[in-house]
């Protein structure tokens, strides 16, 4: 019988892609399908959007909170992206991979790189899969970002760059998926989900 690798709990799913392309909204609908995926919530140093809820969306703090955090070594990883800060809390990801959830964690590329890290240095104990969200144009992409209505001109502009700078590094994930319709997006990332749930048995 294949057994579940010695030590390794739970799966990790690292989600990344340019801001706009519709991570948030993507990762709602994954959750919504599955109690046991669980999504990792970041602390952040940006000011909540109008539609999100702390400690829902993330966990809203100073900076000063940020860096007390950080220096009691409470973050897996954390980088500065668009000008904020971000951290991924390591004590949530551990305690739901050892009650063996799937934790969704949507961060961005020196993040997923960091994690990627951690996991093959075995400071977490996981199988992690990367799955990079594109759009189906960066026109799309430009269009999703300024109908979101949450950024001004010159961050919408700032991040469209960005993106660009983004989309290079996709090759080093193990998924890329097209988000063109909401669902289709989401089935994809269930069906990659099941196919390496399989290779944490079989491993
Ligand atoms: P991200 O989390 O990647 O920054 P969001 O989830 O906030 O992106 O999505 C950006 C905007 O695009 C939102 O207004 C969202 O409703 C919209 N959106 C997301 N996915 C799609 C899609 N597949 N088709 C059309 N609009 C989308
Ligand atoms: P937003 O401000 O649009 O919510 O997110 C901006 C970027 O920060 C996105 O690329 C998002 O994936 C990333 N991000 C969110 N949380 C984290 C985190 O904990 N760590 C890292 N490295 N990036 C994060």
């Amino acid at each position: 019988m294949p057994k579940k690798a010695k030590g390794k709990h739970g799966l990790l799913v690292v989600i990344s892609g340019p801001s706009g392309v519709g991570k948030s909204t993507v990762v709602k609908k994954l959750l919504s399908s599955n109690p046991k995926l669980k999504l990792s919530i970041s602390a952040t140093t940006r000011p909540p959007r109008p539609n999100e809820t702390h400690n829902k969306d993330y966990q809203f703090v100073t900076e000063e909170e940020f860096f007390d955090r950080e220096k009691k070594g409470m973050f897996l990883e954390w980088a500065q992206v668009h000008g904020y800060y971000y951290g991924t809390s390591k004590s949530f990801i551990e305690d739901q991979l050892l009650k063996n959830n799937i934790v969704v964690s949507e961060v961005d590329v020196q993040g997923a790189a960091s994690i990627k890290e951690a996991v093959s240095l075995g400071h977490v104990k996981t199988s992690a899969v990367f799955i990079f969200l594109i759009p189906p144009s960066v026109d799309i992409l430009a269009f999703r970002l300024r109908r979101r209505k949450t950024e001004n001109e010159e961050v919408v502009n700032y991040r469209l760059r960005a993106a660009i700078a983004e989309l290079q590094v996709m090759e080093k994930y193990d998924y890329i998926v097209v988000n063109d319709k909401v669902d289709t997006a989401s089935e994809k990332i269930k069906a990659i989900i099941n196919v390496e749930k399989e290779r944490v048995l079989l491993n």
